[in-house]
C-alpha cells in the first residue's frame, strides 16, 4: 500500500488508512482498514490494495477526480476492471450508510459487489433516496452533498451525474433542499421530504435488495430435498427470494462470499441437519449483525443440537410438509 492516504478503490488522496499488522510468523495477510469520504469504510488485504492502486491513474487533486481517466489497456487486463470500480465504491458506501463498516474487499468480492449494483438509472435514483434515508437518524436530517465526493451514493461515475439524479428527486418532491448547481457540481444540502419518506417505506417493503433470504444448511445431496421441498417454497410464498450457496461456489474464499451475501439478506433460515459448522458460523454471524434468524432442525437431529443454540426457539419438524408450513408462518411472524 502506498505510504500516502490513497483509497485503493477510488484513488482519492484524503482517505484514512490504518494497518492491522498480524503476526508475520503465521504468514497471515496484513489487513488495511480504509475510511474514504467516497467509498465509506471497508477492509482490504494489503496485497489486493496494492494491486488495485498500482493500476489506478492518480489525479493530483481529489476534486478533479471526475475528469476522464487515462486507462492503460495493459493495466486493465492486470487488475479489476477500472470501469467497474465506481460500482464497488457505490456498494461500499451503501453498506457504510447502513452501518456496516468492516466489509472485506478482494478481487472476488469486488466482482460480486459490482454485479449487485443497481443496473438502471431509475434504480440508482431509488437507491440514492434509500441511502439518504439510511443516513438520516431523524426526519428532516440535512445532508451536505458534494458531487465529486458523494457520487458513490448513486453509483455514479461523476459528480454531474449525481446532480442530475438529485435535481429530479428534488423536482419530484422526494427531497427538500435548495436548487441544484451543476457547475461546480455541489448541492448545499438535501433532506428526505415527507413525500420522500413515504416512497422510502414503499421501496423498503418491495425492494429486491431487501428481499433476499439466506439459507444456511448442509451441502449433503441426500438432504437437498429439505431445501427444494420445504425451505425454498416457504420463503417464496412469504414473498422473499431464497439464496443458497452451493458447495462449489463456496470452495474458494468461503468467508467473504458468505459475509457479503449475509449483509445483503433480510433474514436467515438456519437448518441444523447434520450440524455443519458452517451453519453455526453463518447463524452466529447473522445474530451478531442483528438479522432475524429462523432456526429449524429435524426432530432426530435436534437432540444433538449445540448447547448454545438450544436457547433459540427452533422449529423442530418431522416431515417436509410440516417444515414448509411452519416455516412460512414463522417468516410472516418474525420478518413480516
Ligand atoms: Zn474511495
Amino acid at each position: 500500500m502506498p505510504p500516502n492516504s490513497t483509497c485503493p478503490i477510488c484513488a482519492r488522496f484524503d482517505a484514512s488508512l490504518t494497518f492491522d499488522l498480524r503476526d508475520p510468523t503465521t504468514g497471515d495477510e496484513t489487513l488495511c482498514h480504509v475510511g474514504c469520504p467516497r467509498c465509506g469504510n471497508y477492509r482490504i488485504a494489503e496485497r489486493d490494495g496494492e494491486a488495485l492502486v498500482k493500476h489506478i491513474p492518480q489525479t493530483l487533486d481529489p476534486d478533479r477526480a471526475d475528469e476522464p481517466r487515462h486507462v492503460d489497456p495493459g493495466a486493465r487486463a492486470a487488475a479489476f476492471p477500472l470501469d467497474r470500480l465506481h460500482l464497488v465504491s457505490g456498494y461500499l458506501r451503501e453498506l457504510t450508510a447502513r452501518g456496516r463498516d468492516d466489509t472485506m474487499v478482494s478481487a472476488e468480492s469486488a466482482t460480486t459487489m459490482a454485479d449487485a449494483a443497481p443496473a438502471t438509472v431509475p434504480e440508482r435514483s431509488e437507491r440514492l433516496l434509500l441511502t439518504l434515508a439510511a443516513m438520516s437518524e431523524s426526519a428532516g436530517k440535512r445532508h451536505n452533498i458534494h458531487g465529486p465526493r458523494d457520487r458513490s451514493l448513486a453509483y455514479c461515475t461523476s459528480g454531474g451525474e449525481l446532480m442530475f439524479l438529485l435535481h429530479h428527486l428534488l423536482q419530484d418532491g422526494l427531497l427538500d433542499g435548495p436548487p441544484v448547481r451543476s457547475d461546480p457540481p455541489i448541492f448545499d444540502w438535501a433532506a428526505v421530504s415527507l413525500k420522500g419518506w413515504a416512497r422510502v417505506e414503499q421501496l423498503r417493503a418491495g425492494s429486491t435488495s431487501f428481499a433476499q433470504a439466506f439459507v444456511a444448511m448442509t451441502f449433503d445431496p441426500d438432504l437437498e430435498w429439505i431445501y427444494t421441498e420445504s425451505i425454498a417454497p416457504a420463503v417464496q410464498k412469504a414473498g422473499y427470494q431464497p439464496l443458497i450457496l452451493s458447495r462449489q461456489e463456496h470452495a474458494d474464499r468461503v468467508d467473504e462470499r458468505i459475509v457479503l451475501e449475509l449483509n445483503r439478506s433480510r433474514f436467515v433460515v438456519a437448518e441444523f441437519a447434520q450440524h455443519r459448522p458452517s451453519v453455526y458460523f453463518e447463524a452466529g454471524y447473522a445474530v451478531g449483525r442483528g438479522l432475524p434468524v429462523i432456526w429449524t432442525c429435524r426432530v432426530d437431529d435436534y437432540e444433538r443440537a449445540h448447547f448454545d443454540t438450544r436457547q433459540y426457539n427452533h422449529i423442530v419438524w418431522r416431515t417436509a410438509d410440516e417444515l414448509r408450513d411452519r416455516l412460512y408462518t414463522r417468516i410472516k411472524v418474525v420478518v413480516g
